[in-house]
């Protein structure tokens, strides 16, 4: 039965194109940042990531939208991170569209599933049939994010990068499905100037931010917040932080849902991550390589299908039962990169850095799209992962996943 079900999808799937570019010879690096807020002006909107009938009463910190352009002369691409729960494909290539100079694929948009933001999915509103989202509010995410890609490239200047590697310390994320689950590396790129001054660090590392549960009913980034503020105090410019393998389940190991413990967790991450960048790899030049695969997956949920008919989420499949979505692959230096639209379990984020062969691996998820749970195979039918299963787009479509993300990696 699996077997006939994995046969269908290679049939079904429909591979729009594989895009990639590669240069002849490395080139001087040019990198850039920019942020911007996207703490809304006045609260109410419903927050998203757990329960429904949260109303947003107001704000403990900023949440942001944060661009890093990365430039070898020849092929740019830009970094985004969000403190967002997620954004579907259609809206993230919306904005990717509105990048100035550079081809859309090569926009890479991610979202840290912060659960005490704005919902710009729909899944959290008033109840669960009724969208939850603030429709005014996702414009002015999705303008401001494509600002700040666009100051981003324009803030390009000469520079140098930086890679690094540091494990997580005790009671920070871990696995509350399978405790031996989990992917405890810090993968660290920073970006300095030609004299060695720090523009930016992003930090990528896998762990919901969700140590503000239900009950609260402030807007915050989560223990992101205090992890950016360790770093930042410390000299570091100015941090991205790009969620990885988070699914099923990797939380905080927290002793209550508080801002102090959220306080605790980012800080102590905070400081493994300057540990680690105490030891690094530097390129003053490198070839930038990028490849983006773009491809329809069957959307195979009965329970979100509903949603979507309903217009609770904007995510219609189309008549043959498909959603378009998208991964990437790409290298820079001694480091890999590679992305899923979702979030993917532990043991898929593993499985993906084991396609890497860089000494330094980053794997993004939440990337470009939000399908829900990536499950892997042992996850499918057990009941332990049943809400997972429920929250996936497609619970038995990582093989699909997969297979594109190892073209987009050998691409050329
Ligand atoms: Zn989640």
């Amino acid at each position: 039965m699996h077997a006939d079900l994995h046969t269908r999808w290679l049939v079904v799937a429909v591979v729009v194109g594989v895009a990639s570019t590669a240069t002849a010879v490395a080139g001087p690096l040019q990198i850039g940042v920019a942020k911007a807020k996207l703490t809304p002006e006045q609260p109410g909107q419903w927050i998203a990531g757990y329960g429904d009938n949260r109303p947003a009463e107001g704000s403990h910190d900023d949440i942001w939208t944060r661009a890093m352009a990365v430039s070898d002369g020849e092929t740019t691409i830009v970094i985004v991170a969000n403190d967002l729960i997620g954004l579907f494909y259609p809206d993230t290539r919306e904005i990717a569209a509105q990048a100035q100079g550079v081809p859309p694929d090569h926009v890479v948009i991610t979202c840290t599933h912060v659960h005490s933001a704005p919902d710009v999915l729909g899944l959290w509103g008033p109840n669960r049939m009724t969208r939850g989202v603030d429709e005014a509010y996702l414009a002015l995410v999705k303008t401001r994010i494509a600002e700040t890609i666009n100051a981003a490239l324009g803030a390009r200047q000469p520079a140098k990068l930086r890679f690094a590697r540091a494990e997580a310390p005790e009671k920070t994320g871990y696995n509350c499905r399978e405790r031996e689950l989990v992917d405890p590396e810090v993968s660290l790129m920073q970006a300095v100037t030609s004299e060695g001054e720090p523009i930016c660090t992003l930090v990528n590392y896998a762990c919901h931010p969700e140590v503000l549960q239900t009950e609260s009913r402030l807007i915050t980034s989560d223990y992101v917040h205090y992890l950016r503020d360790e770093m930042e105090s410390a000299g570091t410019g100015d941090v991205l932080f790009v969620n990885g393998a988070l699914g099923g389940m990797v939380t905080p190991e927290i002793e209550d849902s508080t801002f102090e413990e959220a306080e605790r967790v980012g800080r102590a991450l905070g400081q493994a991550a300057l540990e680690g960048l105490k030891t690094t790899d530097e390129i003053a030049e490198g070839e930038v390589r990028f490849s983006r695969g773009t491809f329809d997956l069957p959307f195979e949920n009965v329970g979100l299908s509903m949603l979507a008919q309903l217009g609770v989420i904007h995510r219609q499949p189309t008549a043959d039962g498909t959603v378009r979505t998208t991964v990437i692959g790409a290298a820079i230096g001694p480091a890999q990169f590679a992305s899923m639209p979702g979030e993917a379990l532990p043991k898929v984020g593993l499985a993906a850095k084991a396609l890497m062969t860089g000494k330094y691996r980053f794997f993004f998820g939440l990337c470009d799209d939000e399908l829900g749970y990536l499950l892997h195979a042992e996850a499918i039918d057990n009941p332990l992962y049943r809400y997972e299963q429920s929250m996936s787009a497609n619970p038995r479509g990582t093989p699909l996943l997969m297979e594109q993300l190892a073209a987009a990696l050998n691409a050329p």
